[in-house]
């Protein structure tokens, strides 16, 4: 018999309870907790991203700093801004909507942002110190993974896990929180050799590859966990994961669904850095 852990229920019981820490912060500090947000550009899908980040905000009662960009803005002008919100004392958080134009060189313009504002946890030091399992922002869709292994209190400790994908913002960070948590982790890529073999040693399988039903049934063991990051359109144009849930899921455990798994985590723990980093000042 398998789970269907509910991303969002455990986001939505997190956000109610964050936003009586934040009422109470407030309360007991007489201050205002902000998140500047920053677009450059129309892209339709950020665009799409930065609403729903603005709308989290006001849900659990982070104030919001919108700045919203022409595509043609200068580097200069995305730094100076960066470097000013860096300073702003009613900003916690910084959060810069990736992909930048590509005239912007995302890397100097993010270096701007300082690690105690980096929400994100993209920066190279919040990267280095959750290497070092030391306090950290941590990014924010590993980070809820964790979150809600930890609500089903599902154990990590010894257990095989594997990780199939290593971008910066997902595979990385997820593996090294895996990790932390002293589970043993092997990473997968578009590189290795025998995917199948290896992902039938996990008992906890993360996807995070980017490709529609990627991970089928005879990939996955007996009983393992299963966490679907991936986020696709499926033939249909149906928002789908890098799992094949239907007829994965009776193997399982645990399983994510998509949506209504990784998903609503992710923003929620945006708004649960940005409250650590007030916190935290
Ligand atoms: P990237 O494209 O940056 O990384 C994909 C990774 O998958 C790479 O490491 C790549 O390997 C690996 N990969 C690609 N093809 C294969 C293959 N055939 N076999 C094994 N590994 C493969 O994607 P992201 O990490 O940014 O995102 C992954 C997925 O998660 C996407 O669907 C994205 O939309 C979703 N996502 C969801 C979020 C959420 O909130 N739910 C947040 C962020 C992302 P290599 O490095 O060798 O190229």
């Amino acid at each position: 018999m398998y789970k269907i852990i509910d991303g969002k229920l455990i986001a939505s019981e997190m956000r109610d309870k964050l936003k009586k820490d934040i009422a109470e912060y407030k309360l007991n500090s007489g201050k205002d907790i902000g998140l500047a947000v920053v677009l450059v550009g129309e892209n339709p899908a950020s665009q799409v991203y930065v609403r729903n980040k603005i709308k989290a905000c006001e849900e659990v009662g982070i104030k919001s700093y919108a700045y919203y960009l022409p595509a043609e803005t200068s580097q200069k002008e995305v730094e100076d801004l960066l470097a000013s919100l860096a300073e702003d004392g009613n900003v916690n958080g910084i959060l810069v909507q990736l992909p930048l134009p590509k005239h912007i060189n995302s890397e100097s313009a993010l270096r701007l942002i300082p690690e105690s504002k980096d929400v994100d946890g993209f920066s190279a030091n919040n990267i280095g110190k959750l290497c070092l399992n030391s306090q950290s922002l941590v990014a924010c869709t590993p980070y809820g993974v964790m979150k809600m292994l930890e609500h089903e209190r599902i154990e990590l400790c010894g257990k095989n896990a594997v990780v199939v994908g290593r971008s910066n913002i997902v595979g990385k960070p997820m593996a090294m929180l895996l990790i932390n948590a002293d589970a043993t982790v092997t990473v997968c890529h578009s590189k290795t050799k025998n995917l199948k073999e290896q992902c039938l040693k996990a008992d906890v399988l993360v996807a995070a590859i980017g490709k529609a039903k990627f991970i089928t049934a005879d990939m996955v063991k007996d009983g393992a966990v299963v966490i679907d990051v991936g986020m696709n359109r499926d033939e249909n144009g149906k928002l789908c994961g890098d799992v094949d849930f239907e007829n994965v899921k009776q193997k399982c455990s645990y399983i994510t669904p998509v949506p209504g798994g990784v998903g609503p985590m992710t923003i929620t723990m945006l708004m649960y850095n940005t409250y650590l980093s007030a916190v935290r000042r």
